[in-house]
């Protein structure tokens, strides 16, 4: 296979485009679907980015430093998932050192005296609900007192359309608010603003760009990612795109539309009693899963 634009053997075929792309090439078609999240939204300035060690973080922070207009802070969170969690922290610091970057991490054991086992073990609720909740809670929390501007995440367009599809599946629709590329920020709330830069981009993307980029990340899998409905989606939506070239674009942007219909969500925010952060409930809900 041939890159289409040059004599390059070709790395990756984007389906959607008709093309086949060297390395080099590539790169470029990567960069532009990330500069252009920062163009429609005018990002510049400081960008908390969150730094968990695999694919999609590592390349959503090396894609971000080749833009002038952004300085990118990384942020690992020590989740105290047993031998993942010691794997995510040494492939994120090898990252940060390699860009010339330091580290800020923050140890939930440390911290606020639990690890995700230890909540899981407890049983209340799903365990990646919570601890996307924690995640969440601490990048914005991290970001709000250093003053910077943005967060990034590596949240791409797979795990955006197969999370939308989960939550579907479980008729949960809250969450198709705050489903754009980019949540602006409600600093009243102590919210800080929101972005994705791999948002146009699909998992096997993420994963060849860091692999041609000589970026360091790991490949382990969480211990309780596996079987998880969310992922059996992201399999099946893959499957789908292969046959369909685009459909993943195509309902990542039929959501941001009911989103866009259902309207924007600020009369119900108010500031935790507890720690003062956003929430909908009198105390938030990281502060409730703290206090368990
Ligand atoms: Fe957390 Fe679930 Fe991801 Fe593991 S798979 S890091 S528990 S959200
Ligand atoms: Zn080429
Ligand atoms: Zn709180």
């Amino acid at each position: 296979m041939k890159c289409s634009e040059c004599q390059e053997d070709a790395v990756i075929r984007v389906a959607r485009r008709g093309k086949n792309y060297c390395a080099n090439h590539f790169r470029r078609y990567f960069l532009a679907q990330v500069g252009g999240v920062l163009n429609k939204y005018r990002i510049e300035g400081e960008v908390a980015v969150g730094v968990s060690g695999g694919k999609d973080s590592a390349s959503c922070l090396e894609a971000l430093t080749h833009f002038r207009r952004v300085e990118v802070v990384p942020f690992h969170i020590d989740l105290g998932i047993g031998g993942y969690s010691r794997e995510s922290l040494k492939h994120a610091r090898k990252l940060a050192k390699k860009l010339g970057l330091e580290l800020n991490t923050v140890d939930l054991k440390e911290e606020y005296g639990v690890t995700i086992p230890e909540l899981e073990r407890r049983g209340r609720g799903r365990i990646c609900g919570l601890c996307g909740t924690i995640k969440r809670y601490l990048i914005n929390r991290f970001a709000h007192e250093n003053g910077l501007d943005y967060i990034a995440t590596g949240r791409n367009l797979s795990d955006v359309v197969s999370s939308m599809f989960n939550n579907l599946a479980n008729v949960y629709l809250t969450p198709f608010r705050g489903l754009e590329p980019y949540l602006e920020e409600m600093r009243e709330f102590k919210l800080v603003g929101r972005i994705r830069p791999l948002y146009y981009l699909k998992d096997e993307e993420c994963l060849v760009y860091a692999e041609t980029n000589g970026i360091p990340f790991h490949r382990d899998v969480c211990p309780f990612s596996s079987g998880s409905p969310a992922n059996k989606l992201k399999d099946w939506l893959h499957e789908l795109d292969s046959k369909n070239p685009g459909i993943l674009r195509n309902f990542a942007r039929s959501f941001m539309r009911i989103e866009e219909r259902m309207g924007r969500n600020r009369e119900e925010m108010r500031g935790c009693e507890r720690c003062g952060y956003a929430t909908a409930t009198r105390i938030c809900r990281f502060c409730r899963i703290i206090d368990r």
